[in-house]
């Protein structure tokens, strides 16, 4: 038998379901900041992930999925969305469109060869937005209160949000001479990741999953005292415009993130579910000015971020966020060969009007095709055999009431949209062709 690969998951019909539910406040909420969907490929050019999520990184350096195609160019399954975002920015010229700031949102599966465990996957979603267009610190604002508007929207309460600033690129040059002096000498205490990162990426070392206690770190320099004027400035603004819109944060002085090409805010949200473990990030983000540039557009400030959909789901679990139940508004019962033709024109009705139905396609005699539209969740069940025919009527059961009523075959629509709509109505005499409840 084949099994998934590991790292991956199944997403069956019932979860599938609040993931769709999922999405769909994810959708609302971005209209509602006006941040437009964009659809970017799986795969991108290997370098693209070289150049722009950065050579040093761990998710470029290890944890890539790639591949060498036919053609015998490098492809890499996307370990993040904002390269292939920034690509499609700069290759349709979205800089050029009428409208200067573009607000965009993806959603989509991510590929990380990273070592499995509750909350970490090696294909997992992300849902993530970028901005482009606009250095104001306004944005950095914006793009945070719309990742704390999912969540509230979501009703997720018990989470914090850890705002930082590494500053721009003097700033950022800055506060690595000093800790890479501060360093000299004591990076032996380190993980041997990090023995690499000193030579490579310095910054990352704060960003170390397993060094992240000890107390060279916890006494390490951090990016706020090496803040030019302007940077600071910039900061200050963000924080004034969260507490304009009242948002929680903490300033975690520690916070620098793994991606080489943040600049002035970062951010991330966690939350606290002992269920999450320590895999309790739900968002990640900030500002980066360069990006564009870096990647051949023309100098453009960005700011963005990205949540794990798998992480905001064991959240919404654990605070009982029920998907959309699983339910049918019909099942039509046909029994008998003579019968389907009309049962067929029936369901197909019903379903040009919208409401949600089922057959049975196995031939199944009454008892089993009760079993099935009860396991199916159907509100309603018509029954439709050789005596209803010869009537030219439909038997309708209310499985919520219990109730069933003989009705006209023509007024099947009418009297389920009708029952739905106005439950309180309680026609039991529908056969008459004058009744108002099923007109
Ligand atoms: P990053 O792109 O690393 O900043 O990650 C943004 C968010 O994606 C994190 O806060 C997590 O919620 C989620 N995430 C990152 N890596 C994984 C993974 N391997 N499996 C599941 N979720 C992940």
């Amino acid at each position: 038998m084949y099994q998934k690969m590991k790292g991956t998951y199944d997403l069956l019909p019932e979860q599938t379901r609040k993931y769709q539910q999922l999405e769909k406040v994810i959708r609302n909420v971005s209209k509602i900041f006006n941040y437009n969907e964009i659809r970017t490929p799986i795969f991108e050019a290997t370098n693209l992930f070289h150049r722009g999520v950065g050579e040093t990184t761990d998710i470029v350096s290890k944890e890539t999925y790639t591949f060498t195609d036919r053609g015998k160019r490098s492809n890499t399954l996307r370990p993040e969305g904002t390269a292939g975002v920034v690509r499609s920015y700069i290759e349709n010229k979205l800089y050029a469109a009428k409208i200067p700031v573009q607000k965009l949102y993806y959603v989509g599966p991510m590929f990380r060869y990273e070592r499995p465990q509750k909350g970490r996957y090696r294909q997992f979603l992300q849902f993530g937005a970028e901005a482009f267009g606009s250095s104001s610190p306004m944005l950095d604002a914006e793009v945070i209160s719309y990742a704390v508007s999912i969540l509230r929207a979501l009703k997720i309460k018990d989470v914090t949000v850890h705002v930082n600033s590494i500053g721009d690129d003097e700033s950022k040059q800055k506060y690595r001479e000093a800790l890479v002096s501060y360093l000299d000498g004591k990076v032996d205490t380190l993980c041997s990741d990090c023995h690499n990162r000193f030579k490579t990426n310095p910054l990352r070392i704060l960003d170390c999953k397993i060094d992240k206690d000890s107390d060279v770190l916890k006494n390490a320099p951090k990016p706020v005292q090496y803040l030019t004027e302007s940077a600071k400035e910039h900061f200050d603004n963000v924080i004034k415009y969260l507490e304009a819109m009242e948002i929680d944060y903490i300033v975690d002085e520690s916070l620098v993130r793994g991606l080489d090409y943040y600049t002035h805010t970062v951010f991330e949200v966690n939350a606290h579910l002992d269920s999450l473990g320590a895999q309790n990030t739900i968002c990640g983000g900030g500002r980066y000015d360069n990006l564009v540039e870096s990647l051949g557009g023309p100098k453009t400030p960005g700011v963005g971020f990205a949540f794990g959909m798998e992480r905001l789901m064991f959240a919404l679990e654990s605070i009982n966020f029920l998907g959309e139940p699983e339910y049918l508004h019909l099942y039509m019962m046909v029994l008998g060969e003579e019968q389907k033709e009309e049962g067929m024109k029936l369901l197909n009705r019903c379903r040009l009007g919208g409401l949600i139905s089922d057959i049975d396609f196995l031939d199944k005699g009454m008892k089993p095709q009760f079993k099935l539209a009860a396991n199916l969740k159907a509100r309603f069940i018509a029954i439709y055999g050789e005596e209803e025919q010869k009537q030219g009527v439909i038997n309708l059961k209310d499985q919520e009431s219990g109730e069933q009523i003989t009705i006209k075959k023509e007024k099947l629509y009418n009297k389920i949209i009708t029952e739905l709509m106005n439950p309180s109505s309680n026609c039991t005499d529908c056969a008459e062709e004058s009744c108002d409840s099923c007109e």
